[in-house]
């Protein structure tokens, strides 16, 4: 089985938009096994999108359209796809339903054009639409065409969201059965923060050494920008419990190898972390935040539950505000004291458990004589007090962020270590 991808949209060829819905396509289809050779961008044209079809259809056995399926008159992926099956369009009552409906619940007037997403290539099949208005569709070139094609055309909506949920539920669903593949492919990420993608590499090679042989399970690595690095494993098998045990023996021998460098799986991001280890050690926590102004407490907070620890945080970003309410003392503001200090008045001030404080030098200025990207971070918890520098890269606003995930990340090694000795 052979998979192209039409993207289709005039803003794709005149870079207002970078395609990223090929690339994930691409992705999907490789994960299922289906073989992809081309990607092809075209434009909003219906003659220019019918021959992309068309000869799509010549090389491979399926194509994915994505785009052009909306209301306006410049979405015409169902007209030329009607053109190259050679029928017309044909209203599916029951699409104009829905569409009428979803108007009516969200109390929005319906222009008439909207009903064009309910016009549909005769004999297609309709992927009904959950999130926006327009729905997929299914459809078969018989064979021996005028143009010598035959195959199946998918036609998905090009906003990404409603694309990859149609692509999931129904499009590579489809292809799968209809190369006759029924291998389950599951996969897992492993999020890791702290070690470069270099030393990643290093760590686990003996993993990917060990699997080269069989190529089952794979990994791969993705960076994931300030959130750190990602170690994906995919396993292939003939069903989801055979699959979901592969998996397990992977993660189990990465972890062996990577230790607390990783954080969370899939979508477990580092502030989910730190929540469940608070959580567990019954520990409050208080926050001082000075260059990050408050990310840390908006991270924290974007938790569910997170009033059961978070007491608060106090955003101490003048010197003054540093000395009289949190109690640092005299002398520069990025430093060890200090950031000892705010920690222990954060812990006092807010009737914390745990007291946690960063300050450092965001930038674009250097500060007290101490570069861009020097970051202190502070830790007050069980009677001890600790602070640790580090120096991160960028310009002000990933700073901001990186000192943000790395005063989380301490906090998280230190209540894993915390809770391994007890
Ligand atoms: P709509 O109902 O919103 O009109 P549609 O199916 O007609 O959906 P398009 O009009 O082609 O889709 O694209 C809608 C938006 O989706 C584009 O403005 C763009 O932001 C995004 N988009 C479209 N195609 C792609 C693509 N290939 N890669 C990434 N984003 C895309
Ligand atoms: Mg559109």
């Amino acid at each position: 089985m052979r998979c192209e991808v039409v993207a289709v949209g005039t803003e794709l060829l005149l870079g207002q938009v970078v395609d990223t819905n090929s690339a994930w396509i691409g992705e999907q289809l490789a994960l299922a096994g289906i073989d992809s050779h081309f990607q092809v961008k075209v434009g909003d044209n219906q003659a220019r999108i019918v021959t992309a079809i068309r000869d799509a259809l010549a090389r491979s056995d399926a194509v994915i359209c994505c785009g052009g399926l909306g209301p306006t008159q410049d979405d015409i992926t169902r007209e030329a796809i009607a053109e190259v099956m050679g029928v017309e369009l044909q209203r599916d009552e029951a699409v104009a339903a829905v569409i009428r409906e979803m108007f009516a619940t969200r109390g929005r007037v319906m222009s008439d054009n909207n009903l064009r997403q309910a016009d549909v290539p005769e004999g297609a099949i309709v992927i009904p639409q959950t999130r926006g208005t327009a729905p997929g569709l299914i459809c078969l070139a018989p064979p021996g065409d005028s143009h010598g094609v035959a195959g199946v055309v998918y036609a998905v909506p090009g906003v990404p969201t409603e694309m990859r949920e149609m692509v999931r539920r129904a499009v590579i669903p489809d292809l799968q059965r209809r190369s006759g593949t029924t291998a389950t492919i599951l996969s897992r990420t492993l999020r890791t923060w702290g070690l470069a993608e270099s030393t990643l590499a290093e760590v686990i090679a003996p993993r990917v050494d060990a699997l080269e042989a069989s190529g089952n399970p794979t990994i791969a690595f993705l960076a994931s920008g300030i959130e750190g690095l990602k170690v994906r494993i995919t396993a292939k098998g003939d069903d989801a419990a055979s699959v979901r045990l592969l998996l397990d023996e992977e993660e189990a021998a990465l972890r062996a190898l990577l230790g607390d460098v990783v954080f969370g799986v899939d979508d477990e991001s580092m502030e989910v972390a730190v929540a469940a280890l608070l959580r567990h050690a019954g520990l409050t926590l208080g926050l001082a935040e000075s260059l990050t102004g408050g990310l840390v407490g908006a991270r924290i907070t974007a938790v569910p539950g997170a009033s059961e620890f978070f007491r608060g945080a106090i955003v101490s970003y003048d010197r003054a505000v540093k000395h009289d309410l949190l109690g640092v003392p005299p002398g520069p503001v990025v430093s060890e004291a200090a950031a000892g200090a705010m920690a222990v008045g954060a812990a006092r001030v807010l009737g914390a458990d745990v007291g946690l404080a960063v300050t450092g030098v965001a930038g674009p200025e250097e500060q007290d004589g101490q570069p861009v990207g020097t970051v202190w971070l502070g830790l007050a918890l069980d009677g001890e007090v600790s602070a640790t520098l580090v120096r991160l890269p960028g310009h002000r606003q990933q700073v901001r962020q990186l000192a943000a995930i790395s005063l989380l990340d301490l906090l998280r090694r230190r209540l894993t270590a915390r809770a391994g000795a007890r």
